[in-house]
Parts: C-alpha cells; sequence; structure tokens
C-alpha cells in the first residue's frame, strides 16, 4: 500500500539515529530550604534592638552606607529604589551553617561553621592565583583558609581575632581547609555565619554581603511599620504569620521551617490579589444582569444529534449536557471550551446555540480572522444539511425546529448592500445564528435578542469585550472554545473567572501525529519526505522559527526562508507564505489558496496556529523547534491531524543542548496536551507560557503557579471575602482593597 511506502522512506530518512539525551540534572531551580538545625545563641534580639538604617521607607537606597552609585544602580534593576524596597526583595534560599563545630570533627563536603582564632593571615600568590591564605586555630587543631582573588581580605584578619567562618569544608592533599568561606567577627551578631544564611537573587557583582547587611537593617527598622493587609480572619484560618513576622523570618529565619511559613504566607498574599481579582470580575459579570433562560426541547437534541454522520463521543456528550445545564439558568454563562485542535468542539457548540434558537434567542459566532468565520459557516452548515451553502446567508428547514433556520456569515468582502443586508437581518432578528470575526460585536451590529455567544480561539476574550457584548443587549451567555491545553493553575489564576469544559477525548480514528526530532544535517532528508507527501497529493506546512525581537523581524526573516525554498529546495512545487505583517485580506487570500488546493506548502510564522482546516495537509516541518513551547507544538502538530490519514511532524531543532533535546524528546513520546501544558508551565513559568503581557496577571515573586493546593486556598479565601463583602469596603478588608486596586488597575490599563 501506498501510505506503507512512505512510512517506509520516513524511517529510512530517518534511519540514522538520534543520539539519547540523558535527563537533565535534577537540581531543582526552586528555593531549597534545607532542614533545621541547632541554633547557635542566636543574636536576633540585639538586631532588633538597634536599627541602623538611616532615613525613612521611602528616602532612596544612596542613603543607606556602602550603597554607591554603581550599586544602586544594581539595586534598582532588582526593583530596589527606595530603602523600603529591600524589605521585599526575598532571599531565594538559605545557607545552613548553624552547624558549628571543632576544627578536629569538622566533615569534608559539608557545610559547617568554625569559631576560632586568626593565628595568621596573608595576601600573595597561591599557586598561580591571586589569593588572601590564613590559618585559624582553636582547642582541636588548626585550618587552613582560602580566599580567592580577595587579597584585601588579609587586612581584615587581624592575628589574634577571633572569627566565625562558614562554608563548605575540602580536603587539600591529605589536610581539609575552607574555600572562600563566609566569615565574620565572632563578637559581631551572626549575619554571614553561624545561622540560616539568605542568599538573595541577582546579585551578581552585588555583594551578598551588602545585600545581606542592608536587608537586615531594612528589617530592623521597618518590619514593625509594616501594615497588615491580610484580615486577621484570614489569617486565622490559614494560619499564616502576621506581616512583620514574616518579614522578619523572610530575612532572618529562626529555622527552616520558619522560613517556609514567611514563604507561604507572601505567597498565599500574592495568590490572594490573583484570586480576588478573577474571582471578582467573574462575579459582575453574573450580577450584571440576567441572561435568558435556553433550553432545548429533546426532540430538537435527538434530532439534531441524529443527523450527524457520527456518533457523538462521550466527552462530547458531557459537555453538551453542562452547557446546557448552564445557558437553562439565568446566570449568564462564562465558559471556556477545551479541547486539542480536532476533538470536536463545534458540534458542541452548535447544540448549544440550537438552544439559543429554538428558544428563540439569536446566536453568534466570532473567529480571529475571516477565513476561520468562514471555515465556521461552512461546517455550521455542512453540519445542518448536506447541501450546497448560500453565498453568505442560508436557511435550512429541520424537521426537528418548528421553525426554518437563518445562519448569516458577517464577511469584510460583503458588497455594500450585502452588507447591509446582512447587518439588516441581525439586527431585525431574522438572522437566527451570526457568524462572523469579532466585527460583530466592535462594528455597528445590533442584536436583537441575542441569547448565547461563542468565540473561538480568543482565549483572552476580555472584560472590554464583554462590555460590548452587554452593549448589543442584555447579558448573552458566553462560550469560549480554545485548543490550548489550560493546566489546572492557570484555569484558576488566568482563567479564574471561568468555568472549564475539557474535550478530552478525540473522535475515533484518527492517529497521532508521528513526530520525529531531526538534526540540522538531516534536513536534506525532511525536505525529500515532503516532497514525495505531496506528490502522493498531499499538503505540507513548514513553520519558521520563532523570532522574537519584532513582527517585522519575524516576518522578514519568513520571507528570506520562503524565497530560499523557491528559489533553492522546492522550485517545481507551488508555495504559499503566511506572516504576521501581511494584510488580513492577504493572509487570508493565502489560507484560501491552501485550503482550495491551491498550494502544496505553506510557509508561515506561528500566526497558523489558530489555524485553519485543510484535512488534506498531512506534514508539518517545524524549524528551530526548540524554542516554541511545547503545548504550542503539539497545538501546531494538531494542524495536520485532521483525518484517518497517518500525519507527521518534524521537529528540526539547532540547538544541541541536552536540555532543548530533552524537551523535543517529550514530544516524541506523549500525545497528551495537557502534560504537555503542565511541563512547559513546569519548565518556561506563565509569563513564557502566554507571553507575559498576555496572562492579565500580576508577576509572581514568591508564589509559584504549579502550586495547586496553595491556589485553591487563596481562591476559596477570595470567594468567602468576596461573598461576604463583594466591593471590600468593610474597615478590615481596607488595606486589601487598596493593594487591589494597585494591582489590577495597572494591569487593567496596561492591557486595553
Ligand atoms: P475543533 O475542536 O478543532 O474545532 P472541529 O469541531 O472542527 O474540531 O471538528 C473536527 C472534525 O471532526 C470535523 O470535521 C467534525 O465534523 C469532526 N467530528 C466532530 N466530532 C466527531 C465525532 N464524534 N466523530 C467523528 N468526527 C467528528
Ligand atoms: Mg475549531
Amino acid at each position: 500500500m501506498q501510505r506503507r511506502r512512505v512510512v517506509e522512506e520516513l524511517e529510512m530518512a530517518l534511519k540514522q539515529p538520534i543520539p539519547a539525551v540523558s535527563a537533565p540534572p535534577a537540581e531543582s531551580r526552586n528555593s531549597k530550604i534545607v532542614p533545621v538545625r541547632p541554633q547557635p545563641r542566636g543574636s536576633r534580639e540585639r538586631a532588633r534592638a538597634e536599627p541602623t538604617v538611616a532615613g525613612a521607607m521611602e528616602s532612596p537606597v544612596e542613603v543607606l552606607k556602602g550603597v554607591s552609585r554603581g550599586y544602586a544602580t544594581k539595586l534598582k534593576k532588582l526593583g530596589v529604589e527606595r530603602v523600603g524596597d529591600l524589605l521585599w526583595l526575598f532571599p531565594f534560599r538559605y545557607n545552613d551553617f548553624s552547624q558549628v563545630r571543632p576544627i578536629a570533627e569538622l566533615v569534608v563536603g559539608e557545610e559547617q561553621t568554625v569559631l576560632g582564632e586568626v593565628w595568621s593571615a596573608g595576601a600573595g600568590l597561591v599557586g598561580r592565583r591571586k589569593a588572601s591564605e590564613a590559618v585559624i586555630g582553636d582547642e582541636t587543631g588548626t585550618l587552613r583558609v582560602v580566599w580567592w582573588g580577595q587579597t584585601y581580605l588579609a587586612r581584615q584578619l587581624r592575628s589574634g581575632m577571633k572569627v566565625a567562618l562558614s562554608g563548605k569544608v575540602t580536603a587539600f592533599r591529605g589536610r581539609i581547609q575552607m574555600e572562600n568561606p563566609e566569615w565574620e567577627p565572632v563578637e559581631e551578631e551572626s549575619l554571614h555565619t553561624r545561622r540560616l544564611v539568605p542568599v538573595y537573587p541577582g546579585t551578581e557583582r552585588l555583594p551578598q554581603r551588602l545585600v545581606r547587611r542592608l536587608a537586615r537593617e531594612a528589617v530592623g527598622a521597618f518590619a514593625d511599620q509594616l501594615e497588615e493587609t491580610l484580615p486577621e480572619e484570614v489569617r486565622r484560618r490559614l494560619k499564616l504569620l502576621p506581616v512583620t513576622q514574616a518579614m522578619r523570618q523572610m530575612h532572618i529565619p529562626d529555622s527552616s521551617q520558619q522560613a517556609a511559613e514567611a514563604r507561604r504566607r507572601f505567597a498565599l498574599e500574592e495568590l490572594l490579589y490573583i484570586e480576588l481579582g478573577v474571582v471578582r470580575r467573574r462575579l459582575a459579570w453574573q450580577a450584571a444582569g440576567a441572561a435568558p433562560r435556553l433550553t432545548l426541547p429533546q426532540p430538537a437534541h435527538d434530532g439534531f444529534v441524529g443527523s450527524l454522520p457520527f456518533a457523538l463521543t462521550a466527552a462530547q456528550r458531557r459537555a453538551i449536557d453542562e452547557l446546557l445545564r448552564d445557558i437553562g439558568q439565568s446566570v449568564p454563562m462564562s465558559r471556556l471550551l477545551e479541547g486539542d485542535v480536532g476533538s470536536g468542539k463545534t458540534v458542541v457548540a452548535a447544540v448549544a446555540l440550537l438552544a439559543a434558537v429554538a428558544a428563540g434567542h439569536q446566536g453568534a459566532i466570532m473567529a480571529p480572522t475571516e477565513v476561520l468565520a468562514e471555515q465556521h459557516y461552512r461546517t455550521f452548515c455542512s453540519l445542518l444539511s448536506d447541501g450546497e451553502e448560500g453565498l453568505w446567508q442560508d436557511v435550512f428547514r429541520l424537521d426537528y425546529l418548528e421553525k426554518p433556520l437563518r445562519v448569516t456569515l458577517l464577511r469584510g468582502s460583503l458588497k455594500a448592500s450585502e452588507k447591509a443586508a446582512a447587518q439588516d437581518s441581525i439586527a431585525r432578528g431574522e438572522t437566527d445564528i451570526a457568524i462572523g470575526t469579532q466585527a460583530l460585536i466592535q462594528e455597528d451590529v445590533s442584536f436583537q435578542r441575542l441569547g448565547l455567544v461563542v468565540v473561538d480561539e480568543q482565549h483572552r476574550f476580555g472584560v472590554e469585550q464583554r462590555a460590548a457584548l452587554r452593549q448589543k443587549g442584555g447579558s448573552p451567555h458566553v462560550l469560549v472554545m480554545t485548543a490550548t491545553p489550560i493546566p489546572r493553575t492557570l484555569a484558576l489564576t488566568v482563567y479564574g473567572d471561568l468555568d472549564i469544559t475539557v474535550l478530552d477525548e478525540m473522535p475515533p480514528g484518527r492517529p497521532p501525529v508521528k513526530t520525529y526530532r531531526l538534526r540540522p544535517e538531516q534536513r536534506r532528508q525532511a525536505y525529500d519526505f515532503l516532497r514525495k507527501q505531496v506528490s502522493a497529493g498531499r499538503q505540507a506546512y513548514i513553520i519558521c522559527p520563532l523570532v522574537e525581537e519584532s513582527e517585522a523581524v519575524a516576518a522578514r526573516a519568513a520571507v528570506q526562508e520562503y524565497e530560499r525554498l523557491c528559489a533553492d529546495v522546492f522550485p517545481d512545487l507551488r508555495l504559499g507564505l503566511l506572516h504576521g505583517r501581511m494584510t488580513p485580506g492577504d493572509k487570508d487570500t493565502v489560507m484560501r489558496a491552501f485550503r482550495d488546493g491551491g498550494l502544496d506548502v505553506l510557509v508561515s510564522t506561528a500566526v497558523v496556529e489558530v489555524g485553519i482546516d485543510v484535512p488534506n495537509a498531512t506534514v508539518m516541518l517545524v524549524e528551530g523547534a526548540d524554542r516554541f513551547g511545547l503545548a504550542q507544538l503539539h497545538q501546531f502538530r494538531g494542524r495536520v491531524r485532521r483525518s484517518s490519514v497517518q500525519a507527521y511532524c518534524l521537529l528540526l531543532s539547532e540547538n544541541p543542548s541536552e536540555e532543548a533535546q530533552e524537551r523535543l524528546r517529550i514530544l516524541e513520546t506523549t500525545h497528551d496536551g495537557f502534560k504537555l501544558a503542565e511541563e512547559d508551565l513546569r519548565i518556561r513559568g506563565p509569563g513564557e507560557y502566554f507571553g507575559t503581557r498576555q496572562s492579565g496577571l500580576p508577576d509572581l515573586k514568591v508564589a509559584r503557579i504549579t502550586d495547586v493546593a496553595l491556589i485553591e486556598q487563596a481562591r476559596a479565601e477570595a470567594i468567602r471575602l468576596l461573598e461576604a463583602d463583594p466591593e471590600l469596603k468593610r474597615p478590615e478588608h481596607g488595606a486589601l482593597a487598596a493593594r487591589m486596586k494597585e494591582l489590577w488597575g495597572r494591569i487593567t490599563a496596561e492591557v486595553s
């Protein structure tokens, strides 16, 4: 069979094995808090007693001793401009130097602290490197200490001085030594040694010692003045430290447990602001007005489902039940329907739209582009009949509906008179289902009795759009559809104002896309494979590498790649180009040509992601695959998984690093979009996942977006607070409200 030959050829082409990659080092990037050890006689009380910080919280950091202009610039990069900001520069881990041992009992390889006397100290060349060197002694023995590069240190170490040294003990020619330990005179309060010592982030060329001292001074001077933002009730319920105590434990922890508690408090607080924001948005949507109750009579339901050329998957049936339950209520629905490309979201939406029509209301579908709107129109028309669809409007007489159903496509290319007629039909309520781009709500289209809006692939369908919807008349139910797999934690945060339905099952008979990683030298073979598929009558996508600088740069790169492919690689094939700098009209023309088989290969930047349905396209070649997120790559390859024909995804990557290769390997074996999304989120964080700005969330400094349990707690708390005090007007919520305004006010301004 021909298919089989193609497969074999690909496998032949790929027969050079791709080197296996060992797992990346399991070192955790998250702050690691080391186990508790007995605490040396702490001098914490002393630290608290003598605040030495000059000026007030608002003074610029330059007023502090030791902060030169250069250091001030570096601190600024870390977000520290004012003295008070030092408090919020949190350590990302702690060195546990609490283990104090006599020299004779030191253990090689462990972090320990030694208390001893300086016997001798000097600076010079040790071997070939400049260093300070000292010998330290206690009752049990002596210890050699070297500070590489830091020749100035020797001058500070006077003979006879009592010092504390903390660091890892190493062995040198059979004797123990310490290299570059932290140190301080014993009579000083413990700051760099003898305790859990904080390590601050991003302090390249900014001495840890300086930051540590500044942070401690700021804590001593200002921690008491911090305003408690969390209502006492919340703190009590979640057993959270008060802000002053938490701040102190963050920088000067008594134990790693206390440090963890401090972190939990601040993390929860961050998440609470996020949850208050999204939950409030949701409540506002629900409270602003009643939506019509849309019910679908059983005969109509059965009539439609029975008329389909396939049986619904179990996931589709579940989703339909959920939707129908929601829109049968007068609380406006705001639901996200999430499922891989090809999982059959359209049919699910169609049932809900039928319910709207059956209940005497109108429905609307909005797509991000004209071509997609057109695609929906076609799909819709074919779901409702086997007949040909009209140019922009079609009427269906269905045995299961009482009256004829009119579908209108509002496309930009309509003649003025046609457009006016379409708008008129919508406004007068003749149109039952209107399909178009966002123009449907943005321009002057008004609906007579809009009951349900379906929004495809615009998962940031935001506050403003909904406000615009409201102005179109009343409070319709809203269903947003997306092929982006959304990890649970993001569902609770970024999408926290929506309910979520997941289609986690593909219609039967669609084999997963065979995915292969290729080395750059295998590009030729990839091209050969593409060519074979095309000569077998198939079509292919080539995705250009992700260019982050700007759309313009990305477009230029794509044009170059396209020209190269046309001239040198596929001069005999019909190639098309798609990038973000093209006009919507040009994009549509290219997409249409590809859809209708007028092009063999579509060279595209990532815009194809919100793509078109071309069942005949069976290969996707992704250049620079390592630059994309896993979830995004998965979505790309979903584009070629549109039929029972075996499809292929070839991942080219110039990046030989183990990390990059390991990530791509996951794609070869995993076809579960959710797993990939979770993995992505874990590796790259939410900023990368959605683009920082797009995520529409405040940055997280302490909390981790992967911490489901904490996010759930914060959400429950947010709901409780807003149910009791929707506007956060009570005095005990004053601080919360102010902070919320500061955070969300700015973000809303950024988004709009
Ligand atoms: P997506 O979720 O990507 O929007 P679509 O709704 O466009 O997917 O459906 C993809 C294709 O699968 C369509 O051609 C649709 O008719 C078909 N389809 C949907 N549900 C089923 C099913 N249960 N069995 C077989 N084919 C289905
Ligand atoms: Mg779709």
